[in-house]
């Protein structure tokens, strides 16, 4: 029978992060759907207690951890030695943890040092007659594939927002220490500190309810015959501020910024949706002056709800890859959304 151990980080002095829950609300759903397989928690972090306490009610039998200041930052060599250890000790079958860049980075080499084998980029994992199969999507999410593997253990990336996230409540848990054998070569990278954009600059939100995404109409002459970028942007930047949306964007708008022509200054390639671009999860989409065409809209393919505002009824939109079109001028509806959400009423 397959036991399960699920690998978490931890947060500094914090429980772990939405994906390492989301990877556990995943073992926990399928710990039934394999005949009740065991269910193992391994915590790596400066300090793991919280942690523990916060996930001590979801079922684990046991819960591992190599702790203390050598693992508190994301480093490859550490990461990698404490879940080797880690592993070696809870002896699963099956590891599972989030997909994401820290832990994508690392357990495919942890994989090869115990003789396993690692896949990332997994949306389900099921069993049938107790074999265990993963799912995940190839040449940029047009094609889905089922996998099964002989090897173990077998340590399986789920991406992140793909699972039911684990919700429990917290309480006292026991913590089993492991110890790891660091020789000086896994410490001679020091990590000097964290540079990243101000919350205001930061408009990429995984955890987003709404992903607003932008094309490149919010740049092109309107009715008066005239661009209006500066309006573009201040309308896009008050929404965002607002709503608290993710943003988005055609491939089209972006490589205007890179040409040269600011249009939005927080917009960057990595906001790009799309074929070459990213396939973001949200429960909603709302496109804004974009043409809706197929290589964008194949990055929309985890929006469970999609609406577009085009000037265009006979866009891509409205040929069946929205749920809604409001075929309206973005910029008078996104004024009118904004000002009801700065209403007091919304307040
Ligand atoms: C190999 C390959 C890969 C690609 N990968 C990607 C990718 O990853 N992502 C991606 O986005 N594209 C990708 N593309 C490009 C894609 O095919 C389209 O060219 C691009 O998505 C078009 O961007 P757009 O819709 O913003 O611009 P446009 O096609 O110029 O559309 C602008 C839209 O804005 C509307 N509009 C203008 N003013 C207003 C207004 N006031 N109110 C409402 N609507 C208005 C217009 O009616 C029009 O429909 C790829 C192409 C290829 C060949």
């Amino acid at each position: 029978m397959e036991t399960i151990l699920v690998l978490a980080p931890t947060e500094p002095h914090g429980p772990p992060g939405r994906p390492a829950l989301d990877a556990l609300g995943a073992a926990k759903d399928r710990g039934a759907v394999l005949g009740g397989a065991d269910l193992r928690v391994g915590l790596v972090g400066g300090s793991v207690q919280p942690a523990a306490r916060s996930i001590a009610t979801c079922g684990a039998k046991q819960i591992f951890a190599a702790a203390g200041p050598d693992f508190s930052q994301p480093r490859y060599a550490t990461d990698a030695a404490a879940t080797e250890a880690v592993c070696r000790v809870a002896a699963t079958s099956l590891v599972l943890a989030a997909g994401t860049a820290r832990w994508s980075r690392v357990l495919p080499g942890v994989a090869q040092r115990l003789g396993g084998r690692a896949d990332t980029h997994v949306t389900n994992i099921s069993a049938d007659c107790g074999k265990v199969s993963v799912n995940r999507w190839f040449y940029r999410q047009r094609m889905e594939a089922v996998l099964q593997r002989g090897q173990r253990p077998w340590f399986i990336l789920v991406d992140p927002g793909s699972q039911p996230v684990w919700r429990g409540d917290a309480g006292n848990a026991t913590v089993e220490t492991v110890a790891v054998d660091l020789p000086a070569s896994c410490q001679r990278t020091t990590v000097l500190g964290v540079r990243e954009p101000t919350a205001a600059a930061q408009t990429i939100r995984p955890d987003a309810e709404l992903l607003f995404v932008t094309g490149a109409g919010w740049t092109k002459k309107q009715a008066d015959g005239q661009t209006h970028a500066v309006e573009a942007e201040e309308l896009i930047r008050i929404f965002l501020q607002l709503s608290r949306a993710s943003l988005g964007s055609s491939k089209s708008l972006v490589d205007l910024s890179g040409e040269g022509q600011a249009v939005l200054s927080f917009l960057s390639h990595l906001n790009q949706i799309g074929q070459t671009g990213a396939t973001p999860r949200h429960p909603k989409g709302l496109s804004t002056c974009c043409h809706g065409e197929e290589p964008h809209t194949v990055g929309w393919r985890f929006i469970n709800e999609r609406r577009a505002i085009s000037l265009d009824p006979n866009c891509g939109w409205a040929r069946g890859k929205a749920d809604v079109l409001y075929v309206a001028d973005a910029f008078a509806v996104m004024a009118k959304v904004n000002e009801l959400l700065a209403s007091p009423a919304n307040a």
